[in-house]
């Protein structure tokens, strides 16, 4: 059984500020078993899309990253970019966005911010994968430089996998672009002409042509498609769908790949699930609305699959927030599925094979943490 702990979201009390609340995720056994002197340690982070904005405060990381350095680790930290070409379309957009979201390089972490793989967001190697779909896939090399890995995931709901949490980010952050392209071959876009309005707003987004025009003239061409997803994000009338034949095996792609991602670490690693502005698009998307539910606290665990399922437990029995899309899906009961009202998905499926996989265990003991 695994420990699950948990940072209530309220503080009414200076000891418990989120300082305090990172020096005591700093006191477990199972963080101080990767903050070593010497051993080099990757902080994972969410960079969002420019125009997201409820991305997790960069103070975070900054503490994150001096008390990892002051016990002696060599701490960097560290994200993925993205398939469809928005501002982390490769390195040099991903360091602006960093910049203009108040993550410094020089000054707040001597250096150490990186894309995950590289400028090119093609620096890594295929290793063999386990599982039904994948024979192997791309992992970003720095991934398998770092000795240890803290992961530390802003949780909102994801339109693919019902929830981004540990594992989305342990099996999606850590690919190469043509490791990502792998596990995004088999989910099909469809365009609903009918719903479009030509608008044009997705065509910056889409990196091969595949959805190309003017405002009145907008062409959309499967063939070329390589289902980065950008025109999803991009879309404000829903002209874009997923053929949802292709998702319960997109969920098993990322759960193989998080699989992959773990056994190459030469460490260990520790997830930490942020409940705080939880949003109905993941910090993927170029914007973001207001949260659906109310901020729940820090879910933590060594765990991914606990630390996830603990997470997705917590939204399920929390209130929604009045005046969210919660309130606009009729789910603002405490017990009513917000996660599938908002997305159509469940994380269940994913939970579910990644335990078969032996990556965790929905079996935990909840720990309250202050
Ligand atoms: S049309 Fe295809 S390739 Fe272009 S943005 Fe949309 S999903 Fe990506
Ligand atoms: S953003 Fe949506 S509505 Fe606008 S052109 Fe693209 S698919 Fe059509």
């Amino acid at each position: 059984m695994a420990n699950v702990y948990w940072i209530k979201g309220r503080t009414e009390d200076i000891r418990r500020n989120l300082i305090s609340q990172l020096d005591s995720l700093m006191q477990l056994e199972e963080v101080k078993r990767l903050v070593v002197p010497n051993a080099s340690l990757a902080i994972k982070f969410n960079l969002s899309e420019i125009g997201y904005s409820h991305y997790l405060p960069p103070i975070i990381f900054s503490t994150l990253f001096e008390k990892t350095r002051a016990l002696g680790a060599a701490s960097l930290l560290t994200d993925g970019g993205s398939l469809f070409k928005g501002s982390r379309f490769d390195g040099y957009g991903w360091a602006d966005g960093a910049s203009m979201q108040g993550f410094s390089s020089g000054e707040m972490f001597h250096q150490q911010l990186m894309p995950a793989s590289g400028y090119t967001q093609e620096e890594g190697n295929l290793w063999p994968a386990e599982g039904k779909h994948l024979a192997g896939i791309d992992i970003s090399s720095m991934l398998t430089d770092v000795s240890n890995l803290i992961v530390v995931c802003h949780v909102t709901a994801h339109p693919l996998l019902g929830l981004s949490g540990a594992l989305a980010n342990l099996g999606l952050g850590f690919l190469t672009r043509t490791g990502k392209l792998k596990l995004h071959a088999g989910l099909k876009i469809q365009h609903l002409a009918d719903r479009c309005h030509e608008c044009d707003l997705c065509v910056p987004f889409c990196p091969t042509g595949a959805v190309a025009g003017e405002p009145g003239k907008i062409a959309f061409d499967a063939r070329t498609c390589n289902s980065c997803l950008g025109c999803l994000f991009a879309c404000p009338n829903a002209a874009i769908r997923i053929q949802p034949e292709g998702i319960p095996d997109f969920q098993e792609v990322v759960v193989e790949a998080a699989h992959t991602v773990h056994g190459k670490l030469r460490g260990g690693a520790f997830y930490i699930n942020f409940l705080r502005s939880v949003t109905p698009q993941t910090d993927e998307y170029p914007f973001s609305d207001i949260p659906f539910v109310p901020d729940l606290g820090i879910i933590a665990s060594d765990d991914p699959v606990a630390a996830d399922w603990a997470t997705a437990q917590m939204i399920l029995r929390s209130p929604g927030i009045p005046g969210s899309i919660a309130q606009d899906l009729d789910v603002l009961e405490k017990g009513q599925d917000k996660l599938r009202a908002i997305t159509g998905q469940t994380p269940e499926h994913m939970l579910a094979y990644a335990e078969e996989m032996k990556l965790g265990s929905r079996t935990f003991e909840l720990l309250t943490c202050s």
